[in-house]
């Protein structure tokens, strides 16, 4: 299930586009993925065949055979990225290479064909090209772009699919805090984890974030913003949040964070976070870091900052964490002064501000 060659996009513009008028009027407070673009790319694919008929076409509802594979046995795998315009008026995407990657492994670990990198990233090519009056203009807001693949097959047998229908759509998003960056606070659930050694923790599929859905509505229920798993066989160790990878910062400046063990999402962010750091001389440990080792080091000072971080929101800092049995607070609860210095310095090279040591601007 290789690959294969890299497919040109057959362009078919929409004729009934939104008017600028009322999309600029859409673009002002655009929230997170409520709103979408004119367009979507699509690309076919069929046992025998490979992928095939690649194209960009007006933005529409598809059709789903109530039988569909997908809609029975989850094989559905998916991608978030921005693109962004840049200080000298450009646009630009944020280490997509990496993206195209991480959709492939998602692809293998889910019995799906993985699709070329040259494809991959041709379709977010076309789509920005496309939809390019659609990327907010204001200094917070950019275009995230959702890859996503499903098994499109007619078929109720349990095995890998033969069919599948891959696509991009693409949102305007808005400043993810208004009002400043402010520190989240988290649930530690005594009952739920999300991912256990074998299982799919490393794959971008679907069927992760519904399993961790009754997680976040309990901690919502408990007065915290986001979910921190514990490792599912001790329930000791933090893996990461239901949608970004923990960071922690030292007293000696040292970062540390959980290790790519099989059961976290690898995040571009993380890996971004972890080589400017190193960079720049700090410490840096992938290492398992426990629930106990955070509450004590929070407390004795050990650990004076702790942030997540993942695409959506960059870096976020981490104020209270919470648990049946136990709250404190990371330092004061504010943001600290090295998750915000990681922060500016990443965001000052997605947006052109800052030189690109690593070349990760396309
Ligand atoms: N963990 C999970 C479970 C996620 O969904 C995400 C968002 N993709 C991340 C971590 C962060 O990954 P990235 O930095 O690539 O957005």
């Amino acid at each position: 299930m290789s690959g294969g060659d890299n497919l040109d996009f057959e362009i078919r513009p929409n004729p009934a586009p939104v008017a600028a008028a009322e999309r600029d009027a859409l673009l002002v407070n655009p929230g997170f993925g409520r709103i979408f673009t004119d367009h979507m790319a699509t690309v076919r694919y069929a046992d025998g065949k490979g992928w095939y008929d690649a194209r960009v076409e007006a933005r529409a509802p598809i059709s789903v055979d109530p039988a569909s594979a997908v809609l029975h046995y989850a094989q559905e795998i998916f991608e978030g990225l921005k693109a962004y315009k840049m200080a000298d008026g450009g646009v630009a995407m944020f280490r997509p290479d990496a993206n195209a990657a991480r959709f492939a492994q998602s692809a293998q670990r889910m019995a799906m064909p993985q699709l070329s990198e040259g494809t991959f990233l041709q379709s977010l090519r076309e789509m920005i090209r496309i939809d390019q009056e659609w990327i907010p203009q204001s200094e917070e807001g950019s275009l995230y772009l959702r890859p996503f693949a499903y098994a499109s097959e007619v078929f109720l047998g349990v095995r890998p699919a033969l069919e599948y229908l891959y696509l991009v759509i693409a949102s305007p998003v808005g400043a993810y805090f208004s009002g400043g960056v402010k520190p989240v606070s988290v649930w530690v659930s005594p009952d739920f984890t999300r991912a256990a050694p074998g299982g799919t923790g490393a794959a971008k599929c679907g069927g992760n974030y519904a399993a961790g859905l009754s997680a976040q509505a309990e901690a919502i229920e408990n007065g915290c913003d986001q979910v921190v798993y514990l490792d599912a066989v001790q329930r000791k160790y933090v893996d990461e949040l239901g949608g970004m990878n923990v960071v922690f910062v030292l007293d000696d400046g040292s970062l540390a964070t959980p290790p790519l063990t099989g059961t976290i999402l690898p995040g571009i962010t993380r890996d971004s976070v972890l080589k400017l750091a190193q960079r720049a001389g700090r410490k840096v440990a992938e290492r398992p870091v426990s629930i106990d080792e955070w509450r004590d080091g929070a407390a004795s000072g050990r650990i004076r900052e702790a942030f997540a971080c993942g695409t959506a929101a960059v870096i976020t800092p981490i104020g209270v964490v919470k648990s049946p049995d136990f709250e404190f607070t990371v330092a004061d609860g504010g943001p600290g002064s090295v998750t915000m210095g990681l922060r500016k310095e990443l965001v000052d090279i997605q947006r052109g501000r800052a030189a690109d040591p690593f070349s990760w601007v396309h």
